[in-house]
């Protein structure tokens, strides 16, 4: 899979993706990461990237050309224009993240993960054109109901979650299919539940259930008992349990059925 990160600091991603699971993907081939430095799509002396809102206001906006640009070079053709938009390929989204988007979830990850290239856009300043969001984006992707200085981290969080999903990133693969937000649990599990069959009662989605590791005793807090017992069929239900009791404590919402 390929990323390409459209970006006025292509510096900033030295950090966050080169360690871990990210980086041995990179090494492995799995995934092809690529910054784009959006000021080469400039054509004057200071390389503008911004410029004043029309209507007035405080802060300087992304301007299209360089962003469609960039964009258009990295496709290897044109998108068109008003009245004869040209289709992007099947395979290939193109991602902007803005604050005002769709919320980035971990169905939003998996979906991400079956395509051949993912585009990510960072804005900086106050936002970026409209148009961009209106005719050059397919996605407008928020990571969460805060406002961050750039696109930079949030594009990096994408291509995290996604990396992570892709097959051979992760060594096992059932630790990417049994975590928090990978769906509610199995069949058998959910019987575990008893109020199961009450929708109301069941959440859409599990958080994962609580680890442990040596020493079974650390400054007199106990590792629980069922852990250590080496019950598989009881270690599954104390799991089940808790991560049902960690969920409705940490994340209420997650009950409440989705719209
Ligand atoms: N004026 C905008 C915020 C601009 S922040 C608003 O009120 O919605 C500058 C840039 O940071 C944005 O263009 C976007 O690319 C990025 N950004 C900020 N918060 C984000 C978030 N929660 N998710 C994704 N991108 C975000």
């Amino acid at each position: 899979m390929r990323f390409d990160l459209i970006t006025i600091f292509p510096e900033f991603f030295a950090g966050p993706l080169e360690h871990g699971i990210v980086r041995r993907a990179r090494e492995a081939g799995i995934v092809q990461i690529r910054m784009q430095d959006l000021r080469e799509f400039t054509k004057d002396r200071h390389k503008t990237v911004d410029d004043r809102p029309f209507g007035g206001g405080e802060g300087m906006v992304l301007k299209p050309e360089p962003l469609f640009e960039a964009v258009e070079k990295l496709l290897g053709h044109g998108v068109g224009e008003a009245g004869e938009r040209k289709a992007v390929e099947p395979g290939t989204a193109i991602v902007l993240m803005s604050a005002a988007g769709r919320l980035f979830t971990q169905e939003t990850a998996r979906r991400y993960a079956n395509l051949e290239r993912l585009v990510l856009i960072c804005g900086r300043y106050e936002g970026v054109d409209e148009r961009v969001a209106e005719h050059l984006a397919t996605d407008e992707i928020s990571v969460g109901d805060y406002v961050l200085s750039g696109g930079e981290l949030p594009a990096a969080i994408v291509v995290d979650a996604v990396t992570r999903l892709l097959p051979g990133a992760v060594g096992n693969e059932a630790s990417t299919q049994n975590e928090s937000f990978s769906g509610s649990g199995s069949a058998e599990a959910a019987d575990l539940a008893g109020a199961a069959r009450d929708r109301a009662r069941r959440p859409r989605t599990l958080l994962d259930f609580p680890h442990y590791t040596r020493p079974a005793e650390y400054r007199g807090w106990k590792v629980p008992e069922v852990l250590i017992g080496g019950n598989h069929a009881e270690v599954a239900k104390w799991r089940f349990q808790q991560a049902l009791e960690k969920t409705r404590r940490n994340r209420p919402d997650l009950f409440v059925p989705s719209l």
